[in-house]
């Protein structure tokens, strides 16, 4: 491959630049055009958790292991501040220490990183996590923290050094065709590859693609907390959780916990609640979240939704400073069930790569670096 070939990626939120970072190591020229002066979209919103005990054993799992290992480089060299705190699933009631043993006895040969801990080995991992009536929980050593909103803000300054890539803010991308690019400015940019990573504006390029793949959207509601007095230890959650992702969809106890939870908790199902706390270089603690579908989401908050988190929250973990100091949401792309991403060519040269839902920051990187190397790009 020449190496004077040259890439327009648009959107700079993670999945853009995980798109520059791989095309810029296989040797292109790459430009990013993001419409904002920064980016502002679900990659500073989220938690900053690189969380792969979420992924199924097999692809998707090593995609986010490959993941991980970029954020680690990544972060160490442009001095991104990084926790490799990994993770607690805590089990208060049988059923759901049920789907832990049953995780673990399934999954142990692929993952090394997952083991069962009993209460007092919990005590050593976390310094908020609730021991009354813990029955155990599931550790992963995977998992790794960063905080958004400094990783998302830094990050471009680092791919410019390192790799060359060209960061245009401010600039809407707003037509494009094979080997061209359209800005608001009204420029016309030619180049070699285009690559779209949107995140949930599915509206200005080629939104026929963006409809035939039945991509929808996602709002979720979060909150942080002022700085903590000390470090908690491990990123935590709970029974809710387990009913969330995809790597404890398929066991057999799952159905009876749901019902539990469909039978008790009937609102949080409705709303999609499960509660994950994550704490930040500063000692803030995110915390969320809610989950509404749809392509017209209410521009509004719901404190009642906050509330719940927060009571839910009380069950399994004891910040010494709940205060909520912040709230916000944000809005992610949701595929169908049983797709994990959107790869699609609306034209030749042309690749729409989206759709990673609530796994974004896990899975860019190892996704990005997968995509590039199959786009026949040579
Ligand atoms: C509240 C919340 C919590 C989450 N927590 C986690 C987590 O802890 N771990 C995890 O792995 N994932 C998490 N996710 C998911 C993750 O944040 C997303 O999957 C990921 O950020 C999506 O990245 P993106 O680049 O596609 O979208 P975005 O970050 O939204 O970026 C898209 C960018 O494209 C720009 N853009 C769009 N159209 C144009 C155009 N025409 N021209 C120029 N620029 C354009 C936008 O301005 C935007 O900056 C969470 C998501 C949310 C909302």
């Amino acid at each position: 491959m020449s190496s004077t070939k040259s890439a327009i990626v648009i959107g700079a939120g993670i999945v853009g630049l995980a798109t520059a970072r791989a095309l810029a190591i296989r040797g292109f020229k790459v430009k990013i055009f993001e419409r904002s002066q920064r980016a502002v979209g679900a990659s500073i919103r989220n938690f900053g958790m690189v969380w792969p005990i979420g992924q199924p054993t097999g692809e998707l799992y090593e995609t986010a292991l490959r993941s991980r290992s970029i954020w680690k480089e990544a972060c160490t060299e442009a001095g991104i501040w990084h926790n490799e705190n990994g993770s607690l699933h805590l089990a208060y009631h049988d059923d759901e220490w049920a789907v832990l043993e049953e995780f673990v006895a399934e999954n142990q040969a692929g993952r090394p990183a997952v083991s069962l801990l009993l209460k007092k080995q919990v005590r050593d991992k976390s310094s908020v996590a609730v021991l009354k009536g813990l029955k155990g929980a599931l550790w992963s050593s995977d998992e790794l923290i960063v905080d958004p909103r400094e990783a998302i803000a830094k990050l471009p300054e680092y791919f410019t050094e390192k790799y060359g890539i060209e960061f245009h803010f401010g600039v809407a991308a707003t037509e494009v065709h094979s080997g061209q690019v359209r800005t608001g400015d009204g420029k016309k940019h030619r180049t070699d590859r285009i690559f779209i990573c949107s995140g949930q504006d599915f509206e200005t390029l080629y939104p026929q693609a963006f409809t035939d793949s039945g991509i929808t959207r996602c709002k979720l509601q979060m909150m942080r907390t002022p700085a903590q007095p000390a470090r908690l230890g491990a990123s935590l959650c709970a029974g809710l959780t387990l009913t969330h992702y995809k790597a404890f969809e398929k066991l057999p106890s799952l159905p009876a916990l749901r019902s539990r939870f469909e039978k008790e908790m009937p609102e949080y199902l409705k709303w999609g609640i499960h509660v994950l706390v994550s704490q930040n270089h500063a000692g803030e603690v995110t915390l969320g979240d809610t989950h509404e579908y749809g392509l017209h989401l209410d521009p509004f908050d719901r404190a009642e939704l906050n509330d719940l988190v927060l009571k839910y929250l009380e069950t399994f973990c004891r910040l010494p400073k709940p205060q909520v100091a912040e709230t916000w949401h944000g809005i992610y792309a949701k595929l169908p069930a049983g797709k994990s991403w959107l790869v699609v060519e609306p034209e030749p040269g042309v690749t729409i790569l989206n759709g990673m839902g609530g796994a974004g920051m896990t899975l860019s990187f190892g996704l990005a670096e997968q995509v590039v190397r199959g786009a026949n790009l040579d």
